[in-house]
């Protein structure tokens, strides 16, 4: 299967798409542009809202507005257009990191995790930002923090930190927010590209995008390829369910790190493509915050 473009945006580095079920609307991230953009499957206008530094990722609100991973620390806009407001910093934060890929867990903590701007191993780690704004250091000794997601029971939470080229999964207590039990479920071979951003389906397959390798995957929960669905764009960052009935697998990806007889070969690189793969995806969670409201 081929995924088909929807929209030639030329992003740098297109990340972290997000489906709003309420607005119709697709969001997702330019992340060094420091750019957050929507767009209305309907329509031809993307609308843009500049955070005015790198953002990794943004997540919607329950009652409205955005929260962003923004490179130096967790923000929030009462509505988009709106100011990017600082909620909370994170420790370890510095001019040569910055946050990358972020996701809403089940009860409605904002998870972002940061990366080294020059890749450095073990330089990153992956944050939590409860509804009352406070941010816990999750997980250290990260390279580059990527693609997350639950299960629908709540039990488990995948995660992805790209060099290790697997996914793996953690238990999760979604009372507590706490993960243990780290073990790989999917090893992603050297020739597909290294796993970047992912979500689940409603029936708890996990769907990769493969970042150099011009591809999502799909793997059964216990690890099995089921599917590839090719992208012409080789750096393939992320995915996301949205549009009617969660039936379009909508993906993102970059022009950075290709060259200009790559770029020749893949004009739509950074754009944002979409599939129709027969799986159905799941409403995003929202950031369920108790404090920093207007
Ligand atoms: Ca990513």
């Amino acid at each position: 299967m081929r995924a088909e473009l929807v929209l030639d945006t030329r992003c740098g580095l297109g990340e972290g798409p997000v489906w709003d079920e309420r607005g119709r609307l697709l969001y997702w991230v330019d992340i060094m542009a420091g750019r957050v953009q929507r767009w209305a499957p309907d329509s031809a206008r993307v609308e843009t809202m500049e955070a005015g530094e790198p953002v990794g990722a943004v997540a919607l609100c329950e009652d409205g507005g955005l929260v962003c991973a923004a490179q130096s620390g967790f923000a929030v806009a009462e509505r988009f257009g709106g100011a990017l407001r600082p909620l909370a910093s994170y420790e370890g934060a510095s001019s040569e990191i910055r946050m990358n890929d972020g996701k809403c867990d089940p009860a409605g903590r904002f998870w972002a995790g940061t990366m080294a701007f020059d890749f450095r191993p073990g330089a990153g780690a992956l944050y939590r930002l409860d509804p009352d704004g406070t941010v816990r250091r999750v997980l250290e000794g990260v390279t580059i923090s990527n693609g997350m997601d639950w299960t629908a029971d709540g039990a488990r939470m995948y995660y992805i930190d790209s060099l290790r080229r697997t996914v793996d999964v953690f238990d999760f207590d979604a009372e507590t927010g706490a993960i243990c039990g780290r073990r790989a479920v999917v090893e992603i071979p050297e020739d597909a590209g290294v796993p970047d951003g992912m979500t689940l389906d409603a029936e708890g397959r996990i769907w990769v995008a493969l970042w150099g390798g011009g591809a999502v995957r799909c793997y059964s929960p216990e690890g099995k390829l089921e599917e590839v669905i090719e992208v012409a764009a080789p750096q393939t960052t992320s995915c996301c369910f949205g549009g009617e009935d969660f039936s379009v697998l909508y993906i993102t990806s970059a022009r950075d790190g290709l060259s200009e007889a790559q770029l020749a070969g893949a004009p739509h690189a950074g754009g944002v493509f979409a599939a129709r793969p027969g799986a159905r995806g799941r409403a995003a969670h929202r950031y369920r915050r108790t404090t920093g409201a207007a």
